[in-house]
């Protein structure tokens, strides 16, 4: 089993539904075991147009996926929430971005890992530190970028919703 790291994303329709049914989907998953998902952060959208606000989670898999078929699962599951691609960072029924999977680095466009901007997103990097305070992206921990990156857009939602339960 690998470790990854994913990042849900929405911010059209029923975008906490999207997310919870993104986190059950991926536990469905024959190969993909979910070990723990952040709590639902409430984000600005940065970049795109004018968009609606976002919700954003973290969730933290192990899988006996190879990469290029973990991205295919998380597109399926995309698809499932109809998801569709007119604007380039667009509002978006769900969105899953791999951020990192161990032992894997790819430079591709289909798949680069680590994600090309993650470290640069409070809207990924805080949620992640709630699961995972150690975390470490590009050979840097999260907490360091955190204090590089706007991080004032990016809200912890009240009352807290968490995505797996963890009692
Ligand atoms: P961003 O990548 O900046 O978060 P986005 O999520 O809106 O933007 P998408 O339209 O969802 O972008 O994806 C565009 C392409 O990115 C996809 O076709 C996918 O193959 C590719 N891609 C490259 N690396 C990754 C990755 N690490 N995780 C998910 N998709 C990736
Ligand atoms: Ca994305
Ligand atoms: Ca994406």
């Amino acid at each position: 089993m690998t470790a990854a790291v994913l990042a849900l994303g929405a911010n059209l329709g029923d975008a906490k539904a999207a997310l919870r049914g993104a986190v059950v989907a991926l536990a469905q998953t024959p190969g993909i075991a979910v070990l723990d998902a952040s709590p639902v952060f409430e984000t600005d959208p940065v970049g795109g147009p004018d968009q609606p606000v976002y919700v954003n989670a973290i969730v933290l898999v192990d899988t006996s996926l190879e990469p290029y078929e973990l991205l295919a699962r998380a597109n399926a599951i995309e698809a499932e929430w109809h998801r569709t691609r007119e604007v380039r960072w667009g509002p978006r029924t769900l969105d899953i971005d791999i951020i990192d999977i161990d032992g894997f680095v790819s430079n591709d466009e289909r798949l680069t890992i680590p994600h090309p901007r993650a470290h640069e997103r409070g809207f990924v990097l805080l949620p992640w530190l709630t699961v995972d305070p150690a975390a470490v992206i590009r050979g840097k921990a999260v907490v360091e970028y955190v204090r590089e990156v706007d991080v004032a857009g990016v809200r912890m939602l009240e009352p807290r919703l968490d995505l797996v339960d963890n009692t």
